[in-house]
């Protein structure tokens, strides 16, 4: 007897077009199984369940979900950012911004994709470390280092917005 896979959906970002652009909504991974008792369950990444109330043990599937789940994202924007999606994120340089540190963070980003690396945040300090070699024990300093770009690219934005609708008024 055996757990049966009903579905597996990996992680991905399902593109939105808005009226100023796109935003990339993020779907995580998750699998549904049909335990050999009958229960039908579903486990993401997250999934505090990892024993099926019969006391069949799932936590494999767990597992498995979040390593998956884990380089996905990372996957997918190493080509984009081989392409210099750091570049086009930034945009032109605003008022008191050095352009030339500008383009050399945008620079340094296409190159360490190029050979393949991501950066880690841990205890304050930025590393980086090939995405193929990533563990699972990896992974909070991976999405820490996403977390902390993401803020800085949004807050630039804002103060962007903020600064064009200030000049409109
Ligand atoms: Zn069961």
């Amino acid at each position: 007897m055996a757990h049966k896979i009903i579905e597996r959906v990996d992680a991905h970002y399902e593109a939105r077009e808005v009226p100023f652009g796109t935003v990339y909504e993020w779907h995580p991974a998750y699998v549904a199984l049909e335990c050999y008792c009958g229960e039908q369950l579903i486990l993401t990444a997250t999934s505090p369940k990892t024993v099926c109330r019969c006391g069949a043990d799932v936590g494999g599937f767990v597992n498995d979900v979040q390593e998956r789940e884990g380089r996905v994202p990372d996957r997918l924007t190493l080509e984009k950012r081989k392409a210099g999606q750091l570049a086009n994120l930034l945009g032109e340089a605003l008022p008191g911004e050095p352009s030339a540190a500008l383009e050399r963070l945008a620079d340094e980003d296409r190159r360490q994709a190029e050979v393949g690396l991501v950066a880690l945040m841990s205890m304050g300090k930025v590393s980086y470390k090939p995405l193929e070699e990533l563990s699972p024990k990896d992974m909070p300093a991976r999405a820490a280092a996403i977390r902390l770009r993401m803020t800085w690219l949004k807050e630039r934005r804002d103060g962007w917005l903020a600064r064009s609708s200030s000049r409109r008024t």
